[in-house]
């Protein structure tokens, strides 16, 4: 039994991580274009924040919904506000999460895991990208293997978080020396290594935002 009772999170953790992504958007926003022009278009930044405003606004007006449900409105307003890669990757992402969490009114840490294990699938699924391709999986896959074993061992939820965030900002900066192979980026061969991948800082600040919702 883990020594410490967690307080179970709901629909308003979902609300509130969903808010601290906009916010971490808006504010990443000129760095995520600077990095996605660097190797592709330079929209990514403008595309997520579009997105995850689309995300709040949508939220707003289900108040009262079940975590799961919320989640997977998020997804599909994702898919439909953005456009590139990352729409797609993105809504997957968020829609295969609200299924993985059903229809309770609350859940708690392994179903959390769950949650993001099926995101992370979702993503392998559609992206066909592996751990090293210089991909948003880079951040995300190092990041769920982390929530996951710490959760398994018994670490508290807060704690386990941190480790997620860690493990994302670490497979962030292992992107810098990856050459791409999938997307955009891909098409410079050679030229993409040197460079941050803008879709793993971006999976990085949901990370963090997720680390933040629970910590309220
Ligand atoms: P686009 O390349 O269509 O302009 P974005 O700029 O929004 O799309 O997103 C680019 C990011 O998407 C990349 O930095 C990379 O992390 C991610 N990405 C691209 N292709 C894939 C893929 N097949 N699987 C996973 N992530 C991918
Ligand atoms: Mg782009």
């Amino acid at each position: 039994m883990p020594a410490v009772v967690e307080r179970a999170m709901d629909s308003g953790t979902i609300a509130t991580w969903m808010a601290l992504s906009d916010a971490a958007f808006r504010a990443e926003r000129d760095h995520l274009v600077q990095l996605d022009a660097a190797v592709g278009d330079g929209d990514h930044g403008t595309t997520m924040a579009r997105g995850f405003d689309a995300v709040v606004r949508a939220l707003a007006a289900e108040a009262g919904a079940p975590p799961g449900r919320l989640l997977t409105l998020a997804g599909q307003t994702l898919v439909s506000t953005m456009g590139g890669a990352s729409g797609p990757l993105w809504g997957t992402a968020l829609r295969r999460a609200g299924r993985a969490l059903g229809d309770g009114p609350g859940f708690e840490a392994p179903q959390l895991v769950r949650a993001l294990e099926a995101a992370l699938a979702g993503v392998v699924e559609l992206g066909g990208a592996r751990l090293g391709d210089k991909t948003m999986v880079d951040a995300l896959a190092p990041a769920v293997a982390a929530l996951q074993g710490a959760v398994e061992r018994g670490e508290p939820l807060a704690a386990a978080l941190r480790a997620a965030t860690a493990a994302a900002e670490e497979g962030v900066r292992a992107t810098v020396p990856m050459q791409a192979r999938k997307g955009r980026a891909s098409y410079l061969g050679e030229r993409s290594v040197g460079h941050q991948d803008a879709g793993a800082t971006s999976a990085a600040l949901v990370i963090r935002a997720l680390e933040q919702a629970v910590d309220r």
